[in-house]
């Protein structure tokens, strides 16, 4: 494919059509209620909450892909000016709300681009997405995997959703006299909270504006903005902190909860008795957490503990709104891409993808297991993975500094994604 046809989640570049795969902030930098720069293509439900995220945004611009359907859309090559139609397919991501995958085919081969996705094994739901994509792939090779990365690690399993909301809800119940506060994006992890509410009788509080997107969803019964109806929260992340919970302990008894892939961390500074949590690197995951007592993976079977009571008031349960590493592993025997391009550059644990999963795709694979791609990059993973497990002075330097106000979502993506199809160093 030429240049200058398609963006997917990247809004900078001059080109013809856009696509958005879904609503979190990351995949939306450089969006804003007055880009005109062109057609700007998404699911049914994606442009449903589009206009509360960018109000008077002009939704002649928006075009609507029905999940599962071929789309044919016709443009008009920069170089020749001769017409080219290009085919769309959105697959449902299983990450939030309106959230999709998507399959392009035309003269230059087939490109797909998961944005962030989830694939578990278990659900009704993951299997009918498995036999869409078969559906959807026939018998086409796909030349190019934007992969969503995030935990393209062998060190990331973690249990399914459904079990990680089980044990979210008998955390709760078993807390029976403490104030509940969940950590949550403006987005996503809506079916946690609703099996929370129907699961314990009880409705969650949101704050205002997440209440409005609860009802654009249909959830009406499940969620208030009254705090004297509930003891179960859901706030922000950036309001989550150690500090909040301590705060709130003055009052009342009360535990937080961080529905999260990636485990936290969380450790006196030496002296001072402030706490700071950060990202578990893959390193401190396998020695300092099994010396202490914590056990994330149990040596003898592997299996991960997946509940962490990292400090007196929180709990970290892996409830993950993306792929864990097995999940990524199936993804990619499905599809079997002649190559692979992960799409989250700024990942703490950033690992080219084709270092573990070159083999499945026959494409070769990199002696080195790191993308060296920006000297940001490699620095920002040295300084997670070096100064958390070895210093001793307790200063966190670098992207942990933040202490526990930076939860692992905002470190993992505080970089814009997206992708102009196809990148130059693709081909
Ligand atoms: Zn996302």
């Amino acid at each position: 494919m030429e240049n200058g046809l398609i963006s997917v989640d990247r809004w900078s570049d001059g080109s013809q059509i856009y696509f958005l795969t879904h609503l979190h902030s990351d995949h939306t930098k450089g969006l804003s209620s007055q880009w005109s720069k062109g057609p700007l293509f998404c699911s049914r439900l994606t442009a449903k909450l589009f206009p509360f995220k960018f109000p008077n945004f002009n939704l002649s611009l928006l075009r609507v892909l029905e999940i599962g359907l071929w789309h044919s859309i016709s443009l008009i090559s920069p170089s020749s000016g001769s017409r080219k139609v290009i085919k769309v397919l959105a697959i449902d991501a299983h990450h939030c709300p309106g959230a999709v995958m998507l399959l392009f085919r035309g003269d230059f081969g087939c490109l797909m681009y998961t944005g962030d996705f989830r694939w578990e094994m278990s659900s009704e739901r993951a299997n009918k997405g498995r036999i869409a994509l078969l559906n959807a792939l026939e018998d086409n090779t796909v030349d190019i995997l934007y992969l969503d990365n995030t935990y393209c690690n062998p060190s990331y399993a973690f249990p399914s959703r459904e079990i990680a909301a089980r044990q979210i809800v008998d955390i709760i119940a078993s807390h029976p006299q403490h104030d509940i506060i969940i950590g949550i994006n403006s987005l996503g992890k809506e079916d946690l909270l609703v099996h929370i509410s129907r699961m314990l009788g009880l409705k969650v509080w949101v704050w205002p504006e997440r209440l409005q997107t609860m009802h654009l969803l249909g959830f009406n019964d499940e969620f208030t903005t009254k705090t004297n109806l509930t003891r179960v929260r859901a706030v922000p992340r950036y309001s989550f902190s150690i500090d909040t919970l301590e705060g709130l302990n003055q009052m009342r008894p009360t535990i937080g909860i961080m529905p999260s892939g990636l485990p936290w961390v969380v450790r006196p500074h030496e002296g001072d008795g402030i706490h700071s949590g950060s990202l578990l690197t893959t390193r401190y995951r396998r020695s300092k957490l099994n010396e202490n007592g914590r056990f994330l993976i149990e040596k003898q079977t592997g299996k991960v503990e997946s509940v962490t009571k990292l400090h007196n008031y929180i709990f970290s349960v892996p409830y993950s709104d993306h792929a864990c590493f097995s999940e990524i592993q199936e993804f990619i025997k499905l599809v079997r891409p002649t190559t692979i391009k992960g799409i989250v550059s700024s990942s703490s644990c950033y690992i080219e993808p084709l270092y573990y999963f070159g083999r499945l795709c026959g494409a070769k694979q990199p002696v080195n297991k790191f993308h060296h791609k920006k000297k940001g990059t490699e620095k920002v993973e040295k300084n997670v993975d070096i100064k958390f497990v070895n210093s001793k002075k307790g200063t966190n330097a670098g992207i942990l500094n933040a202490g526990v106000r930076l939860g692992r979502v905002s470190a993992l993506r505080r970089v814009q994604r997206g992708a102009r199809l196809p990148e130059d160093d693709c081909l």
